[in-house]
């Protein structure tokens, strides 16, 4: 059988998409794996690529300093340059509120600053779960491709719940995630809820913490119900997992 190189290239998407179907929010990932050997320690792998130790830790969900790493264990390395992906719409939409009203974060920033290089950055009561169920994908790197957020297991019509306080900056449907809130909180953190089978909120309405704003669903490119959850700092991706309480 003689297979030209269109076939090829049709095969591999077709490959690609199969490897996407839980969630279509995921992007090609542009860093690099590294294979960890005998004594390695994160803040060596770190500073030897000179990547943010943050980074490192939350991409690959390592959350400890102390878990020794295993050799042979493979590791993705962000590229260094910030932008690397399309801005989404949603980002914009940040992008655009942040322009709007400039929150208050100096101190955080400055809690979070130089000091902390050497030590892992976790804030477990940051958020609430929005909704309670199994993470059926993490963040961080998918067969190379990059999840900006986690998928987390939910019957259909589950209540969302915001995770904290905060702003509505928008609710409506984009294209992928379906229906889709976006809320702002405090610090200029952000939170993203996806796939929604309905949305409870609107635009410029001010939400409690816990409060719910919408129903799990499957809509937009979604193989099941489950809600896509994800936590902005500003237009940044960061992994959920630190900063919401730890599942028992
Ligand atoms: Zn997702």
């Amino acid at each position: 059988m003689i297979i030209n190189k269109a076939g090829i290239r049709i095969a591999f998407l077709f490959c690609s998409l199969l490897f996407t179907l839980s969630c279509s929010t995921s992007y090609d990932a542009k860093g690099v794996f590294h294979r960890t050997r005998q004594g390695e320690s994160l803040i060596w792998i770190a500073k030897s690529y000179g990547v943010e130790l943050q980074d490192l830790a939350e991409l690959n969900n390592i959350q400890q300093l102390d878990q020794p790493l295993a050799p042979g264990e493979k590791l993705y390395i962000p590229e260094k340059r910030e932008n690397r992906f399309k801005k989404l719409p949603f980002e914009k939409r940040i992008a655009e509120s942040l322009k709007e009203t400039p929150g208050p974060s100096k101190g955080r920033k400055k809690r979070m600053g130089k000091k902390e290089k050497e030590k892992i950055y976790t804030e477990h009561d940051r958020f609430i779960w929005p909704v309670e169920g199994a993470v059926l994908s993490p963040f961080g790197i998918r067969h190379g491709r990059r999840h900006d957020g986690v998928d987390v297991k939910a019957v259909l019509g589950t209540p969302i719940r915001a995770a904290d306080d905060g702003k509505v900056v928008y609710a409506g449907s984009m294209r992928g995630y379906g229906n889709l809130i976006l809320i702002r909180h405090r610090d200029d953190f952000f939170t993203a809820y996806g796939h929604n089978k309905k949305n409870g909120v609107k635009e410029g309405e001010k939400v409690k913490r816990g409060e719910v704003i919408g129903l799990v669903g499957r809509t937009g490119r979604a193989t099941g119900a489950h809600l896509h959850f994800e936590v902005r700092e500003g237009e940044k991706a960061r992994n959920p997992l630190f900063f919401l309480p730890t599942p028992n």
